[in-house]
């Protein structure tokens, strides 16, 4: 989660000339009270005296506790602000779209989506995403559908509003069977008055760009359409890359920006165009996630850029002052492609003559199915019908 991934994607996006006229808002520090609305008071009072008291030479006793200390949630001095901070950011952004200044904006530095309600996980400590959200419910919103890219599963944001039927939470990730946390099974749908406002979309290792994108549009529009969200809330974690060392699917960054561009695409049809697209999980940090989320702010801006971009020799020069050697990217992408066949209905067994890739879509078209026959009945649709 190393920082320099968000000055980077900064200095990225300012040197192609993205950001120009673009206003940005400078975070704030969240209050108290906005992180109260969706964790426990122990847990921040915990957080806090973690934070005070800094790396710590002995691990920390009871008292700390709430996976603080670990390896993945190590103790440092100033957590405490610079998780508030972070959902200070997604807070500014929602407030910017909920006071009508902007239809969209974006928060790099958001997207921990693996907090929970009483405890740090996954590299996260406050859920600035579910913060957002929990404000947006009061200031009147009454859909809001929440949209999870991340190779992880959004567990954090799905279990802060599994209850809630006013919260959709839908995830694309890496099977659980193969990746931390190791939950997000298509049979996860929420309960009660929630029933269908959870939706799991697992993949296995190894899926590619097309494959990603046939299960997205195999599932999302349709949940969407349905639901009939207000706003749409993106959290936009980059480790699905092929690059990325944390886990193990397949994607290129013109995969990714398929996704943004999708995902834009429906706030566009459903929202009237507000989205709040957050960041999140990525560890290519240097290869791969600047270039990824200047994508995004691109997508975001109406100014999408075309993969074939030179990356700047400025930018280059940034990087090799403080990494030396390092083999950087000549362009904005991958060599990839965001074109995909849309899942064509249960039965359609391909037969292209490579066995290999027959195989692939037919595991990606029974993971698309299991999601649709889980989930797609509780929403009135049909799961069997490719026009849903
Ligand atoms: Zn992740």
């Amino acid at each position: 989660m190393s920082p320099t991934r968000l000055a980077l994607t900064m200095a990225l996006a300012e040197n192609v000339g993205i950001l120009d006229d673009v206003e940005t808002i400078a975070p704030g520090i969240a209050a108290e009270t906005e992180l109260l609305r969706v964790h426990t008071r122990g847990y921040i009072d915990a957080v806090a005296k973690a934070s005070a008291a800094g790396e710590p030479a002995i691990l920390p006793g009871p008292e700390f506790d709430h996976g603080l200390g670990s390896d993945d949630n190590p103790i440092f001095a100033g957590m405490h602000e610079a998780g508030s901070v972070i959902a200070g950011g997604t807070m500014a952004a929602a407030r910017a779209i909920a006071d009508g200044v902007a239809t969209r904006a974006v928060n790099i530095g958001g997207g921990m989506h693996h907090a929970m309600s009483d405890y740090a996980s996954g590299f996260c400590v406050y859920n600035d995403a579910a913060v957002a959200i929990s404000w947006l419910l009061d200031r009147g919103y009454e859909r809001i559908a929440y949209i999870d890219v991340d190779v992880h599963h959004g567990d954090g944001v799905q279990a802060a509003f599994q209850d809630d039927p006013r919260v959709m939470t839908v995830s694309i990730h890496q099977h659980p069977a193969t990746l931390w946390p190791n939950t997000g099974w298509a049979a996860e749908i929420g309960k009660g008055a929630a029933e269908g406002t959870i939706v799991n979309i697992p993949l296995l290792p190894g899926t590619e760009d097309a494959l990603w994108l046939r299960a997205f549009h195999g599932v999302v529009p349709s949940v969407l359409r349905a639901f009939k969200p207000q706003i749409i809330v993106s959290q936009c974690g980059v480790d699905t890359h092929k690059e990325d060392p944390l886990a193990d699917l397949s994607l290129t960054v013109e995969g990714q920006v398929g996704a943004f561009r999708a995902m834009r695409d429906l706030a566009d049809e459903l929202c009237e165009g507000r989205w709040l697209a957050v960041g999140g999980g990525g560890y290519g940090v240097i290869r791969v996630v600047p270039r990824s989320w200047t994508h995004l702010l691109a997508t975001a801006l109406d100014r999408d850029l075309d993969p074939t971009t030179p990356i700047p020799e400025k930018w280059k020069q940034t990087v090799h002052e403080s990494v030396p050697g390092i083999e950087l990217p000549d362009t904005f992408g991958d060599g990839g492609s965001a074109y995909y066949a849309p899942w064509d209905g249960p039965g359609g067994a391909p037969d292209t003559g490579d066995p290999r890739h027959d195989r692939a879509v037919e595991r990606v078209d029974g993971a698309i199915l299991a999601v649709r026959r889980s989930v797609f009945p509780t929403l009135g649709l049909d799961p069997d019908d490719v026009r849903d």
